[in-house]
């Protein structure tokens, strides 16, 4: 018996403890954590932030969004690094993208969205859709209009569908939700110089890619491109629910006072968890680390898997991996429990790796070899 709506298929295990990349079930069975919780941990069970945390707790939790925040300016500082953006901070990845997509639509007085097929930017009204993929909207009857889309890698299936009412484009990365799949150098390049001629804005949406994920802050320093527009949830505050829009200085005026916001956006917990998690993701060293690892497990993976009969590919940026299979992944995710690994799924056929940021040497090797072993048992 259960008093919960059904909507999420859940293993039998309950963690109820977590240290560094491992997670503890209510029997006292430790796991070694290679999902972040859907890359969301990226630091994994910090120390540091949960006194952080502990810290803020102590002093106040809530404070609403009509009084200063010198927390959501750190923060919102922190993230704009060298770059020339403002931030608004709501709870979730499909907020920061329904945040997008309004700010898009009002700076440009334009309504068209221009997205990829098999994306995935979230489940609301608006996010859902920005996203790709029918069986997302199944059900749910009449969607936001004036969203059309692109085949990703494809700049000449964007010029198609680009008209006088197009807003703006907005794509991932890595698309992650939908097989982990990186996009082209070339493509974004030239669909970044596409939409600046076009006066198109660009909306990257960094909820899974970003904070680190794959080895640098925002994955589009990996691609030589400035976004008008960014979206953050997932890893932001390691944890804590939070989300974030980034805009462009020059997007301002559509975003006055009264046009868009969220009660619990900016929270003090959230903001004291983000600015430590920031801080940290950006301590000497710590992305060289994080690229120089996910090498490691890429490589790794890609060697151990090369000849494997179920095996089509195993690829990725960073730390956000995807190895290509046509065994079940089901099996595969309940096979790999077992031996001690919680691992994800992403579309039909791949199984997804976000280890945490912080994961060492040690621990990918046991992952690896917790790996190797579940697909040398498949069929038997
Ligand atoms: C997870 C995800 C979202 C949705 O985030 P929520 O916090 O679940 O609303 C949006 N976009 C991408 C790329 C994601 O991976």
């Amino acid at each position: 018996m259960t008093y919960l709506f059904e909507n999420y298929k859940r293993a039998p295990i309950e963690f109820v403890k977590a240290e560094g990349s491992y997670l503890i079930d209510s029997e006292g069975k430790a796991y070694l954590d290679f999902s972040s919780g859907i890359g969301v941990t990226n630091l994994g069970f910090q120390p540091q932030v949960q006194q952080a945390l502990i810290q803020q707790a102590g002093r106040i939790w809530h404070s609403p969004n009509l009084y200063l925040s010198s927390l959501q300016e750190q923060v919102a500082q922190e993230l704009a690094g060298s770059y020339d953006y403002l931030a608004f901070f709501c709870n979730s990845g499909a907020e920061a993208n329904e945040a997008a997509i309004k700010l898009a639509r009002k700076a440009t007085g334009k309504q068209g969205i221009i997205t990829f097929q098999q994306s995935f930017h979230g489940r609301t009204f608006g996010a859902m859709a920005a996203t790709g993929q029918d069986k997302i909207k199944e059900g749910f009857g009449d969607g936001v209009p004036h969203f059309s889309y692109a085949v990703y890698n494809d700049l000449a299936s964007v010029e198609k569908l680009v008209n006088q009412d197009t807003a703006a484009v907005m794509l991932e990365l890595v698309q992650g939700e939908s097989g982990v799949r990186p996009a082209e150098a070339a493509f974004v390049k030239d669909l970044a110089d596409f939409c600046r001629r076009e006066e198109i804005l660009l909306i990257v949406d960094e909820v899974q890619t970003g904070m680190g994920r794959t080895g640098q802050l925002y994955s589009f320093e990996y691609y030589g491109i400035i976004p008008d527009i960014v979206t953050l949830a997932k890893g932001l505050a390691n944890g804590l629910p939070s989300g974030a829009l980034l805009g462009k200085s020059s997007l301002a005026p559509a975003f006055g006072p009264g046009s868009h916001g969220s009660t619990f956006g900016g929270n003090k917990l959230a903001m004291a968890a983000a600015l430590e998690t920031l801080h940290i993701m950006k301590e000497t060293g710590f992305m060289e680390e994080v690229r120089s690892k996910s090498a490691i497990l890429l490589e790794q993976l890609q060697f151990a898997f090369q000849d494997h009969p179920k095996i089509s590919a195993v690829r990725g940026l960073g730390m956000m991996i995807g190895i290509e299979t046509s065994a079940s992944l089901s099996k595969i995710v309940e096979a790999a429990r077992q031996k001690g690994l919680i691992i994800l799924t992403a579309g039909e056929n791949v199984i997804r790796l976000l280890p945490p940021l912080t994961i060492n040497r040690e621990e990918i090797q046991q992952g690896i070899a917790i790996l190797k072993e579940v697909f040398s048992e498949l069929d038997e």
